[in-house]
């Protein structure tokens, strides 16, 4: 099962991968959690890439394809993947489906995630992540055990500098014009399935597993 993740940032991608790998058992491929890995680790490309994310741009095709050429060949991807955040224009997209095919993969389905922008606004000024893992927090829905510390890992939990209200705008717009097309393009290959993002967490969950499920003849229930 390969699916691929869209949706605007702060949709909740993040969460409903973390449905999808316990659904499916495959795991969940972030391009921004890779990059962000990049940042940490002060490689050439990681101090690149930091001048685009931190201004709320998009990281140029080239990076973000050989990234995902990289790890999609590796053994854990062989029974699927999810990509979150991957591909977020058509030319990605359009180097994806060769990678796939020399890999005998296909995509299955592509789940956008849709939430209204003014409520990503409100959303993302309530989120952190984990400085160390990249485990993802939020003050209303997803509160962390001890403040400020993650859950899984004891990392230091902080706003990540492109959720700033302004940056967040800059996402939304080349959310709109750049990756926002790619949901014609899959819908006109028959692989979209669109999910209100709006409500608790745990609805989203049901109605993802649901829409799942239909395509799915209920195999996964
Ligand atoms: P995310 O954590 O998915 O919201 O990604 C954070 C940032 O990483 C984005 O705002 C982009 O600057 C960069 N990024 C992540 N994935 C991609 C991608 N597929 N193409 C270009 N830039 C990306």
């Amino acid at each position: 099962m390969n699916i691929v993740l869209l949706g605007a940032p702060g949709a909740g991608k993040g969460t409903q991968a973390e449905t999808l790998m316990d659904l499916y058992n495959i795991p969940s491929i972030s391009t921004g959690n890779i990059l962000r890995d990049q940042i940490a680790k002060q490689t050439i490309l990681g101090k690149k890439a930091k001048e685009y994310i931190d201004l709320g741009q998009l990281v140029p095709d080239l990076f973000v394809i050989e990234l995902i050429k990289n790890r999609i060949t590796k053994a854990d991807c062989d029974s699927g993947m999810i990509l979150d955040g991957f591909p977020r224009t058509i030319a990605q997209a359009e180097a994806l489906d060769p990678m796939l095919k020399e890999l005998g993969k296909k995509i299955d389905y592509v789940i956008d995630v849709e939430v209204p922008h003014h409520v990503i606004v409100e959303r993302m000024a309530g989120r952190t992540v984990c400085s160390k893992c990249g485990a993802s927090y939020h003050n209303r829905n997803k509160v962390e055990k001890v403040k400020g510390i993650c859950d899984f890992c004891g990392g230091k939990l902080q706003q990540r500098i492109d959720d700033k209200e302004e940056t967040v705008r800059e996402r939304l717009e080349i959310y709109t014009n750049q990756t926002a097309p790619l949901i014609e393009y899959y819908k006109d290959q028959g692989k979209l399935l669109v999910i209100d993002g709006l409500g608790e967490v745990e609805e989203v969950r049901q109605r993802l597993k649901d829409a799942l499920g239909v395509k799915c003849n209920g195999n996964i229930h």
